[in-house]
């Protein structure tokens, strides 16, 4: 259907075969019978346009945060086309092909953290479950066997496969999949907006470790191959405090259990740093990450392996034992040509420091603006992943009712505004493109207090 021609028919009819043709992901059945997004045609920068000629302003990387240099970026489309045109794709099991060991490479570099090798996937679930299996094989290689079983954290997220599922705080998840996969334990979030009134953040995230551990010490720490756990939990924004992830890879350590920090959502310099991790002067044993890998232009996740880790498995693969799982997609020479010239892009145009400015200069603004808002409780983030919680009583920290469905209230209103938002409950967030500059940050502000403001004013 041409866009400048179409009829309100054509239009009605596109979207009925949308429904018939494309289950839509991430959205309820009924909402998917019922109701119609948007049908975005184009997309520039941070603004994506739809077939009746909105224009709307991105506050959310095209909507799942992977589009971290904007869109339509012709760098990166020419390094795909000419990757496409000279060896578009190859089996890992049959070649080994360059753009993927320079990516490898690049990826390596990236931090002074010992986090060798990579395992290229083509999504984030697809790296979370390789994760897992390479904690397996480790603990396997070492003689433990019967470490096998991973923790994850309550209102984590981290995917949508059987095993990223199964380490998901999802109800919805949890009981239209099941049975999900054994093996898997919740543990505490540590979450210090909810942290109790009488505990200091330092207080608190020693708390958190000493809960962790004692679920730890009760399972039994013979049978844990790992915890997966984002350094800075995006679905809800929870920065942790400063000790916190400190204390959780001494209790690794102690124990033996691999840290798997899933850096798929805040990786490739969302946070103002490469990866979150830096932020804590710590080191997980693997590391997830997919989306800003390629800004979305291309699928593809990998699990990034210190050479700890590589070498037990390695070593252990010479006699013969250790199996490795294999993608038809592994390590796909276009995608890695793409996530090479996002790379390039993302060093030329400083674009991790820009993360970093615009998104506390953002920060900053939103603390300022609601410093004293009766409904707005906390206002937090690390460089372009922002989150302004909405509550009933921000002097006593009390929830909305559920029921009122604040938060998803506001994520409606901005889109009718032509802003893209998001709201994990009442959560309000914003994981902008790294390349957003100050007159869009304003923008977003200003579009994201709109609505917030409105929502609030008719409560
Ligand atoms: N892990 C985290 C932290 C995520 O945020 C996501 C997706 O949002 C995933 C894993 C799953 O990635 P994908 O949707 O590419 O399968």
């Amino acid at each position: 259907v041409d866009k400048n021609r179409a009829s309100d028919e054509q239009i009605e009819a596109l979207v009925e075969d949308s429904i018939r043709y494309v289950w839509r992901h991430g959205v309820s059945a009924a909402a998917t019978r019922t109701g119609r997004g948007p049908l975005a045609v184009s997309a520039s920068g941070v603004y994506v346009t739809d077939m009746d000629g909105n224009e709307y302003l991105d506050g959310l990387s095209g909507g799942s945060a992977a589009a971290t240099l904007g869109h339509g970026r012709v760098d990166v489309a020419d390094a795909v086309h000419a990757q496409m045109t000279t060896l578009h794709w190859v089996s890992l099991r049959t070649f080994i092909n360059e753009p993927s060991i320079e990516l490898g490479r690049r990826l390596a570099g990236l931090t002074d953290a010992d986090l060798q090798t990579s395992f290229f996937v083509s999504s984030g679930s697809e790296a979370v479950e390789s994760a897992t299996q390479l904690a397996k094989s480790f603990h396997r290689a070492r003689g433990n066997p019967g470490k096998n079983m991973f923790l994850y954290r309550k209102t984590g997220y981290h995917g949508t496969t059987l095993v990223g599922a199964s380490a998901s705080d999802n109800a919805e998840f949890r009981t239209w999949f099941a049975p999900l996969a054994p093996g898997f334990a919740e543990v505490d979030a540590c979450y210090p907006y909810r942290r109790p009134d009488h505990m200091t953040e330092e207080e608190y995230g020693d708390a958190c470790a000493d809960a962790l551990e004692a679920t730890i010490l009760d399972i039994g720490p013979e049978r844990i191959a790992g915890i997966l756990a984002e350094a800075i939990p995006a679905a809800l924004v929870l920065v942790p405090p400063a000790n916190y992830l400190r204390r959780l890879r001494e209790i690794c350590d102690r124990h033996d259990i691999l840290w798997i920090d899933d850096e798929v959502f805040i990786g490739i310099g969302r946070t103002g740093r490469w990866f979150g991790f830096e932020h804590f002067g710590v080191t997980p044993d693997i590391v997830t990450s997919s989306k800003g890998i390629t800004g979305g232009y291309v699928p593809l996740g990998a699990a990034l392996a210190t050479s700890r880790v590589m070498e037990t498995i390695y070593g252990d693969q010479a006699s013969g034992q250790a199996k490795v799982s294999g993608h038809t997609y592994a390590a796909h020479p276009t995608a890695c040509a793409a996530g090479i010239a996002v790379l390039d892009a993302i060093e030329k145009e400083d674009l991790v420091g820009n993360a970093e400015r615009v998104g506390e200069w953002m920060i900053a603004e939103f603390a300022r603006i609601y410093a004293d808002h009766p409904r707005v409780g906390d206002v937090r983030g690390k460089g372009l992943l922002i989150g302004i919680e909405l509550v009933q009583d921000a002097a006593t920290r009390t929830p909305f009712p559920r029921e009122s469905g604040v938060g998803r209230r506001v994520m409606d209103r901005a889109m009718e505004n032509l802003f893209m938002l998001r709201a994990t409950g009442d959560v309000i967030t914003l994981f902008p493109a790294l390349v957003t500059t100050m007159p869009d940050a304003r923008a977003m502000v200003s579009a994201t207090c709109r609505a917030i403001d409105e929502v609030l004013s008719e409560l």
